[in-house]
Parts: structure tokens; C-alpha cells; sequence
């Protein structure tokens, strides 16, 4: 599960990177509405936690824009104390949740698994395209029913491609799944997970885009 968290009060910040990471979510910070808004675009994360009070920008915006254009994962604000106003305009705007400022960390992380719950019942629990269907509760792999073991990143991989079948995904945004910000990431680290994912996949089942990325398509008419 990654999360996007959007703060610019860096004690606090850095205190929520801590226990996010302890809790085994991927977590990405960035302090500026901006960064978030790109980092949204290119990084498509799981789940969005958003202060409202930044540097270059209300929060808010940063909602609405990513909302416009069609990102659909859910967001949890951060409010002020007290700000009735703010946690109303948040919801309108397209928030899934809130919390008042001070909050516990525990109280964070508990709204987090279950936004996290929601989004899992959302998505469907399987995904087939041709003879491959994995199953995205148990990361479960099969190629014509037969069950193959995958490492969890060739899985992250595979599942990033299979969930966007027909969409080519560049080598960026598939990094950006692999790694949390700030881990090194060599750079063709997702060349060698798509090479030996293609060996335990059907041939062609894994497409390259020369220059662009990689695309699984899934043909009209099946899955
Ligand atoms: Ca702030």
C-alpha cells in the first residue's frame, strides 16, 4: 500500500514517515502542494494524506485538481482544530476522511488500514487477462491454473501492468511502485524484474514500448 503524505510541518512529517513505515505502508513525503500534484500524476498513489495549510497553496486546490483530473484513490485531510468549515469543504471537495490537528499517530494509522480495507473491497479481489489471473488478496499468481512463484516485486510489477491492461506504463511509474522515495533504485532495476517475470509468463504476455515502458493488453472480447 503506497501512501502519499502532503505535509510541511517536518516534526510532524517525519514522525508519520516513522510509524507509516513501521506499519509496512510504502510511504512518500512532499511538503509542497505542487510536488503533491505531480507526484499524484506520476506516482498514482494507493492513498493521499493531505494538510491543508501549505506553503504555495491551499489544500484543498490540491484535492479538487486531482479529483478533475480523475484521480480516484482516497484522500484523508488534515485539518486545523476546530475547523468545522474546513472538514465540510474537504468532503465537498472529494475527501474520504479527516482528522483534526493534534491527533494521534495510532488514530492516523487506524483511519489508513481502514481506507485501505475499503479500497480492497472497491477493487476486485482477481484479475484474468488470458490464461494469467492473479488474486490481489492473497498474491496468489496462476498461468492456466497452474499456481507460480513470484518474487513481491515481479508480483508488484505484474500486478501494476495487469491492473492497467492496455494502458502502457512507463519505466517511472513502475519504479515508483518498487520503491519509496529516497530508496536507491538502479537504474534497470525494473528491465531485470520484467525479464524474469517474461520467463515465467506466457511469450508476449509482457509487451515492450520501445522508449515508453511496458503495456499487457488484453484483448476485446475475454477476461
Ligand atoms: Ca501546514
Amino acid at each position: 500500500m503506497q501512501v502519499l503524505l502532503v505535509e510541511d510541518n517536518t516534526l510532524l512529517a517525519n514522525a508519520i514517515v516513522r510509524a507509516l513505515k513501521s506499519a509496512g505502508f510504502s510511504i512518500n513525503h512532499v511538503d509542497r502542494g505542487d510536488q503533491a500534484l505531480s507526484a499524484i500524476k506520476t506516482s498514482q498513489p494507493d492513498i493521499v494524506v493531505l494538510d491543508l495549510g501549505l506553503p504555495d497553496t491551499d489544500g484543498l486546490e490540491v484535492l479538487k485538481s486531482a479529483r478533475k483530473f480523475g484521480f480516484s484513490n482516497p484522500v484523508l485531510i488534515l485539518t486545523a482544530r476546530d475547523a468545522t468549515s474546513d472538514k465540510v469543504l474537504g468532503l465537498d471537495a472529494g475527501a474520504d476522511d479527516y482528522l483534526a490537528k493534534p491527533f494521534e499517530i495510532d488514530e492516523l494509522l487506524a483511519r489508513l488500514r481502514a481506507l485501505e480495507r475499503r479500497l480492497s473491497n472497491v477493487k476486485s479481489h482477481s484479475i484474468e487477462i488470458g490464461e494469467v489471473e492473479i488474486d490481489t488478496n492473497s498474491h496468489e499468481v496462476t498461468i492456466a491454473g497452474q499456481g507460480i512463484s513470484m518474487s513481491r516485486r515481479e508480483y508488484m510489477l505484474l500486478k501494476a501492468l495487469m491492473e492497467s491492461a492496455n494502458k502502457i506504463q512507463t519505466r517511472d511509474v513502475l519504479d515508483s511502485k518498487l520503491y519509496s522515495w529516497g530508496e536507491e533504485v538502479s537504474s534497470n532495476t525494473v528491465e531485470v524484474h520484467i525479464h524474469n517475470l517474461r520467463k515465467k509468463l506466457p511469450s508476449g504476455f509482457i509487451q515492450t514500448v520501445r522508449g515508453v515502458g511496458y503495456v499487457v493488453r488484453k484483448q476485446s472480447g475475454t477476461g
